[in-house]
């Protein structure tokens, strides 16, 4: 510190003091303990991991542990010379969709694909309603795309189905499974503990559409099979969208509390569901805002790793924090709005636009709040406030996912010297700004620059879809 007496030290001080920059101190403190709150050093990450890793193994051992491990029933990889017409619904939760996949071999196929909108009534109430509502999607992609020749066609008459449902089931067979419980906004309590392909294969019937659902596929498996079609080195699919999961390649001794038949020998892909893990908040680092986020959501204390990473809850999280920050009088003067009081109100996809705006003004960042929180006016401060947070909300995000990544590539002790492939899908993977590098950074941090240099995570293309078509294939040719 300079000397006050001195006339340079006057000068500086002035010029500190003179400075606009944050307001006052302590909206300024508060400021920076939320920011500091979202962080994740290595050391924790690493702790993060660990912790996971053994919860892996603890739902390897026993039913109803907090990560599930579910088996899949999919033993087989694709040998990239499967052919043939399938076709795949695709239920994750913000969209779904029917689609007809045409498989060339040579890791090569062509996708048909429509989108339906679930309407919000269907996702709660009577299961009835949801699965009328799917089968009359699937009805009528038959007859837009003109599908009934190659029904009749086949050696059943009927179209063979992949169906990828994107909740936990508990699966009896490749094409059995009993859902455990909802997530990401759907509640039908009636479906609880009911076969989702009976439900959907009854629906289809009362219709008269003639499809055989013959495999039920999470989103995560469908991903890792469709993405070894064309690179068989893969060994995880990951999915960061409306929820985050992951399912990845296991030895079958190494799962014990499996008793089926064959004998445990070789291996079968496991769905993790990795975003229940830790929903005591053991060891996740939680902020007041994901304690709130938790609280008044309809899966209080449930898939509290997924509430920190996925579409469906990070715009909340920002949301939450920037109330916060008004209240504090650290940002907007202090001003609150409508919109910016309204539970889910800030979707993800904001934080994306927001992070892609690299302008001076940050003109864009500007807009979203204008547009969607009615704040009208914002200064270059509060607008730069505004992007910092979002930065590292994303950015926990984006470590958090690569703890998991590494926690269970250590599960697989993999990789050793071969590369490895992990594929991931899903829109905040595919269109948050700067995600997938913070990823593949937070992966070097956890395993070094050597190590991280055998794996290669990927894009998956539309393996929800392609996957569950792959998988009925490999299901009908046993048959
Ligand atoms: P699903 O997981 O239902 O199969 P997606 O992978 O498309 O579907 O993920 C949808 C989720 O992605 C939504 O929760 C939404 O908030 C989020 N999302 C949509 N667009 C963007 C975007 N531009 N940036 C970040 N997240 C987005
Ligand atoms: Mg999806």
């Amino acid at each position: 510190m300079a000397s006050p007496s001195s006339a340079a030290g006057a000068a500086a001080t002035a010029a500190a003091v003179a400075q606009p920059a944050l307001p006052t101190t302590n909206a300024d403190k508060i400021y920076s303990d939320v920011l500091a709150s979202f962080q994740i050093p290595r050391d924790k990450m690493r702790l993060i991991a660990t912790h996971m890793y053994s919860e892996f193994v603890r739902g390897l051992s026993a039913d109803g542990a907090p990560i599930r491990m579910i088996p899949s029933y999919a033993y087989a990889m694709p040998t990239s010379h499967e052919t043939g017409v399938y076709l795949a619904l695709d239920l994750g939760g913000t969209n779904f969709r029917v689609c007809a996949v045409t498989l060339k071999g040579k890791g090569q196929f062509d996708v048909v694909a429509d989108k339906f909108t679930i309407p919000d009534s269907a996702k709660v109430g009577p299961g009835a309603a949801l699965f009328d509502f799917i089968a009359g999607a699937v009805e009528q992609f038959v007859h837009t795309h003109d599908l009934s020749a190659v029904a009749a066609s086949s050696a059943t008459g009927e179209l063979t189905m992949g169906f990828t449902f994107s909740f936990p089931v508990k699966q009896e067979s490749v094409a059995r499974g009993a859902l455990m419980y909802w997530a990401k906004g759907f509640d039908c309590p009636d479906v609880v503990g009911q076969d989702v392909v009976d439900l959907l294969q009854v629906a289809l019937a009362r219709r008269a559409v003639k499809v055989r659902v013959v495999a039920l596929v999470n989103d995560t498996v469908g991903t890792l099979v469709a993405h070894a079609y064309k690179a068989p080195a893969t060994v995880m699919g990951c999915i960061l969208g409306t929820g985050t999961n992951a399912a990845y390649i296991e030895q079958l001794a190494q799962v014990t509390k499996y008793r089926g038949t064959p004998t445990p020998t070789g291996t079968m892909l496991i769905n993790t569901e990795w975003g229940a893990f830790d929903s005591e908040g053991k060891v996740l680092p939680l902020t007041q805002f994901d304690r709130e986020l938790d609280a008044m959501s309809n899966n209080g204390k449930q898939q509290v790793f997924e509430k920190l990473i996925s579409g469906m809850y990070l715009g909340e999280i920002t949301r939450r924090a920037l109330v916060h920050l008004v209240e504090a009088g650290a940002l907007f003067g202090g001003k609150l709005s409508t919109p910016l009081q309204t539970v889910y109100a800030f979707e993800t996809a904001y934080m994306s636009t927001i992070e892609a705006d690299t302008s001076p003004a940050l003109t864009a960042v500007g807009q979203v709040l204008a547009d969607h929180l009615a704040v009208a006016s914002t200064t270059l401060t509060d607008r730069q406030l505004v992007k910092s947070l979002v930065q590292q909300i994303g950015t926990r995000a984006a470590r958090l996912s690569a703890v998991g990544i590494f926690a269970l590539l250590e599960k697989m002790g993999v990789p050793e010297s071969k590369p490895v492939v992990v594929a991931v899908d899903g829109s905040v993977w595919l269109k948050y700004p700067g995600f997938q590098d913070r990823l593949r950074a937070a992966l070097r941090e956890l395993m070094g620059p050597e190590k991280a240099a055998l794996v290669s995570v990927e894009t998956a293309h539309d393996g929800s879809g392609t996957g569950a078509a792959l998988i009925a294939a490999l299901v009908d040719k046993q048959h």
